[in-house]
């Protein structure tokens, strides 16, 4: 048997003690792409007036030119964020106050606050508990009269199950919003995430695979939807007169509009998406060939869809490696395991976030002014479920089940996969000790 020092938990010494690279591949091409755009003297191309200059600079149109041929769609809208896209992509839809917008409660908080920014309404659809994406019996459970769209999450780069979603969403005519923030490039049985929706949104913030600093972008193939996000995006009621579009409600123009430095470094960063992914799906991979021999203590993720266990042609991403830890394998709870990893100076951590609508904004319903606008209105006289508990797989993940990491990234390599290894290792070592002193 392998000899472990005393656990870190415990005064020892920790396994590691450096700080993990940043993520980011930034070089030379973004520095060099920068400094051609300073030269240049243009830092935006955008003016809120008719005419070229309203749909952005050379280097925004070069990079919607790029997500336009990636993903087969006929419009691509770069903007300032994702959460920027999702609430222009929930704006072009033309919906009404108080309409419904069905949506996972287990995401970045701005998957659902987009809807509420349209004074529409989230109504929270319980997650796959081994998958962590929108259930999609769930989501049928949760449509009524008011139901207008479905937002859903490819979360943590592992693609939704868009096949039921796209049947159910077709039988009750409802429109589809993709937030594929954590999942560039992934794909659902052969076919790339993001060219499901009739909208979808791209993220390129500071932690994303790429990144601009800030910035996003919407995809859409409906010529109406992808103008009025253009509209949003730069004080559209101001030209209303001269873009002819059918429906004019809902353009409130704001400004979401994306630099030519962000977009230049978009194009460069773009560049490296195919070779991040590559590493990045390796080393989880690898992590995942290393969890096996705990047998039934994690629940690992598939590499391919669910069901067929890779042969499906999907592909998972791993923006954040995801597993569920069986706390009956070891008689202590998820929170004290990873107590113990990240003492040793490891990067686990549990549950992800906490389930949307346990976020004050729901539990007193206060987005607009105290009258519980618009989850309560004269708009929508349904009742909504934002109780504590209203998504039981969800909470049971963030609670008891869920792990993740961002360890499977770039440019980590197996060593640092060994190292997490040798930490698990080393925690169940030293259960006896933990559960007399915890
Ligand atoms: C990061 C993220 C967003 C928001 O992206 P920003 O560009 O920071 O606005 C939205 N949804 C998901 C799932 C995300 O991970």
């Amino acid at each position: 048997m392998k000899k472990f020092d005393k656990l870190a938990l415990f005064g020892g010494k920790k396994i590691r003690n450096k700080p993990y690279k940043p993520p980011q591949m930034i070089d030379q091409k973004e520095k060099k792409a920068v400094m051609r755009v300073l030269d240049s003297k243009e830092l935006s191309g955008f003016l809120a007036s008719p005419g070229k200059k309203f749909f952005g600079g050379k280097k925004v149109q070069e990079l919607e030119k790029i997500f336009r041929h990636t993903y087969k769609v006929k419009h691509a809208i770069a903007i300032q964020s994702a959460t920027a896209g999702l609430h222009a992509a929930v704006a072009s839809l033309d919906l009404e106050p108080g309409d419904e917008v069905i949506v996972t409660p287990y995401s970045m908080i701005a998957t659902a606050t987009s809807i509420v920014m349209h004074n529409c309404i989230p109504v929270f659809a319980d997650v796959d508990i081994n998958t962590y994406n929108i259930c999609p019996l769930s989501i049928e459970s949760k449509i009524t009269k008011k139901t207008k769209a479905i937002m859903l999450v490819h979360l943590f780069g592992y693609p939704a199950e868009m096949r039921e979603i796209m049947r159910i969403a077709k039988k009750h005519n409802l429109k589809i919003i993709e937030d594929c923030a954590q999942a560039p490039e992934a794909y659902y049985e052969g076919k790339i995430v993001g060219a499901f929706g009739d909208l979808s949104v791209f993220s390129f913030n500071q932690n994303k695979t790429i990144t601009t600093g800030e910035g996003g972008v919407v995809l859409t193939n409906d010529d109406e939807l992808a103008l009025r996000c253009k509209l949003i995006r730069n004080h559209g009621e101001v030209v209303l007169d001269n873009y002819k579009i059918k429906k004019i409600s809902g353009i409130i123009g704001y400004n979401y509009r994306m630099t030519e430095i962000e977009a230049t470094i978009g194009v460069e960063q773009y560049k490296k998406l195919k070779s991040l992914n590559k590493w990045n799906i390796n080393l989880a991979n690898y992590l995942t060939k290393k969890l096996k021999k705990f047998g039934n203590l994690f629940y690992l993720p598939a590499n391919g869809c669910d069901k067929c266990k890779g042969n499906c042609k999907s592909r998972h991403v791993y923006f954040i490696y995801p597993f569920k830890f069986n706390s009956a394998i070891t008689g202590i709870h998820r929170d004290v395991f990873i107590k113990a990893l990240q003492a040793e100076g490891l990067p686990v951590f549990g549950g992800y976030v906490r389930p949307l609508y346990h976020e004050k904004m729901y539990q007193s319903l206060t987005a607009y002014g105290s009258r519980g606008f618009p989850f309560k209105s004269e708009f929508n006289s349904n009742k909504q479920n934002y109780d504590i508990g209203a998504c039981p797989n969800c909470e049971e993940l963030y609670k008891n089940l869920l792990i993740t990491t961002p360890i499977c990234k770039y440019p980590n390599t197996k060593k640092e996969i060994d190292e997490l290894i040798f930490g698990i290792e080393k925690v169940l070592a030293n259960l006896d000790e933990i559960k007399k002193k915890i």
